[in-house]
């Protein structure tokens, strides 16, 4: 059975449990560098971006963290997790982050909290629809030459992946739909 770890510091943790244990995985909720040891994949939750990069430093896991994905751990970042991936973030250069995805995000550039809305996207291999609900969620502004785009909305990308990274700028686990988290678990996990 495959062990799926959350980073366990901030935002909605609860809600992707819930959903791996659906699809049939353990899960983990990843507080230390020893954690990184027991687990197949990770995910980063959504949340606050410059909260959770704050408590990756000061708790010492950053580096072990940012060493684990290099050597391919595979990660899925949705939203504040996709920006504490990103290489870039537009005006924001010192903020604490992992960054070592080649894309350039904009923080809440979808707007407020009131502005958060919820939509199907067409994602590449899926043959049918996927639900994504964004809360200020951060906007892909560029990406670089070794990221593949597997969906867009209003033309900019917001599902992406590059080795064994996968990043969205929504929120898959707050829909009923399981199916990046299988293809996550199974596909991106599996596969590397
Ligand atoms: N706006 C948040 C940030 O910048 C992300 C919001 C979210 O994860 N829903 O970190």
């Amino acid at each position: 059975m495959k062990t799926i770890g959350i980073l366990g510091i901030q935002g909605a943790i609860e809600e992707h449990e819930a959903m791996l244990r659906k699809i049939g995985c353990k899960t983990l909720r990843v507080a230390t560098a020893k954690d990184l040891g027991k687990i197949n994949g990770i995910i980063l939750p959504g949340g606050e971006s410059t909260s959770i990069g704050k408590q990756l430093e000061w708790s010492g896991l950053m580096n072990p963290l940012r060493q684990a994905l290099s050597a391919g751990l595979p990660v899925f970042g949705t939203c504040a997790g996709m920006i504490l991936l990103a290489k870039e973030i537009e005006g924001k250069k010192s903020q604490n982050r992992i960054g070592l995805m080649d894309i350039t995000v904009k923080r809440n550039a979808y707007g407020s909290q009131l502005d958060s809305f919820v939509t199907d996207l067409n994602v590449s291999g899926f043959p049918e629809p996927l639900p994504a609900v964004f809360i200020r969620a951060p906007r892909i502004e560029s990406c670089g030459e070794e990221v593949e785009i597997l969906a867009s909305y209003k033309s900019h990308p917001v599902l992406v992946r590059e080795r064994n990274m996968l990043a969205a700028s929504f929120h898959p686990e707050l829909t009923d739909c399981a199916e990046l988290h299988r293809y996550f678990a199974f596909q991106l996990s599996g596969s590397l």
